[in-house]
């Protein structure tokens, strides 16, 4: 799951005061703009039903806190499937992951389960201990991620396009792979052609997870030029460290290994 920074309350240029709307459908296009066409908890692209999102339930369950109707803060996007399966049960950042909230990319991973060959769902990070490993379940209880939909009728097609995210993603980088090799690569140009690749795939983690080791490639797939509403910020650390590992001696030849490995692989 992509943290999210989807950034203060648009300005109305009419006003030049934070923008107020009377139906929270009216916060769509702002939301697109700052986040991606792209639901906010599993990451799959959305094509023409996005739903704008109360992250807090506009109308929650008893006992439970209400969010607030029309506040920007309150507002994300989301595929019909999440929605429906947060429905109007409470997910708290004190009890859930929220992409607003955590560093959500350090909670869960995806998979493909052993009798589904098909399929890609999402469960705990592994190596996860509690409270995180208990919180991280429940998230994805709530948004029922690990949901794998097999009816005649199906309505929750989120892990079919997982696994054709996982498929893709993982012949776009040997695709890059095989453009390092070339004595023509430009690790600035790769780096952007794969960031602008990931923008139709979604499923940001996945990206993540396969160009960890490619810091400008991270550099790119986080950045608003390409994605917008990433939350940075969890990155910075991480990329100044592989940075700083990739020209120090020993990232060097860490590198070396790598392309001798892929090399002996593909030969
Ligand atoms: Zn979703």
């Amino acid at each position: 799951m992509r943290p999210l920074d989807k950034g203060a309350c648009p300005i109305d240029p009419a006003t030049g005061r934070n923008k107020v709307v009377t139906d929270y459908d009216q916060w769509r296009a702002d939301l697109i703009k700052q986040i991606g066409f792209y639901c906010a908890y599993c990451n799959m692209p959305l094509s023409h039903s996005l739903q704008v999102e109360h992250v807090i339930a506009k109308n929650p369950m008893p006992g439970q806190p209400h969010g607030l109707r029309l506040a920007w803060a309150n507002m994300l996007l989301a595929c019909g499937p999440c929605n429906n399966a947060k429905d109007n049960k409470p997910m708290l950042p004190t009890t859930h992951f929220l992409p607003e909230d955590h560093n959500t990319y350090l909670y869960f991973e995806t998979f493909v389960p052993h009798p589904d060959p098909d399929a890609a769902i999402v469960r705990p990070k592994t190596g996860l201990v509690n409270p995180e490993l208990k919180q991280a379940q429940d998230t994805v209880d709530r948004l029922k991620l690990d949901n794998i939909d097999r009816r005649p009728d199906v309505v929750d097609i989120r892990w079919m396009h997982r696994f054709a995210a996982l498929q893709a993603i993982a012949a776009y980088r040997n695709i890059f792979d095989m453009a390092k090799r070339s004595p023509t690569y430009n690790e600035n140009i790769a780096a952007e052609s794969i960031a602008k690749m990931s923008t139709s795939v979604g499923f940001f983690s996945l990206w993540y997870d396969a160009f960890a080791d490619e810091p400008k490639v991270m550099e790119k797939l986080i950045h608003p030029d390409f994605v917008p509403g990433t939350a940075q910020h969890y990155f910075i650390a991480y990329l100044k460290t592989r940075s700083a590992n990739r020209h120090s001696f020993w990232g060097y030849l860490k590198q070396l290994l790598r392309n001798l490995i892929l090399k002996l692989r593909l030969s």
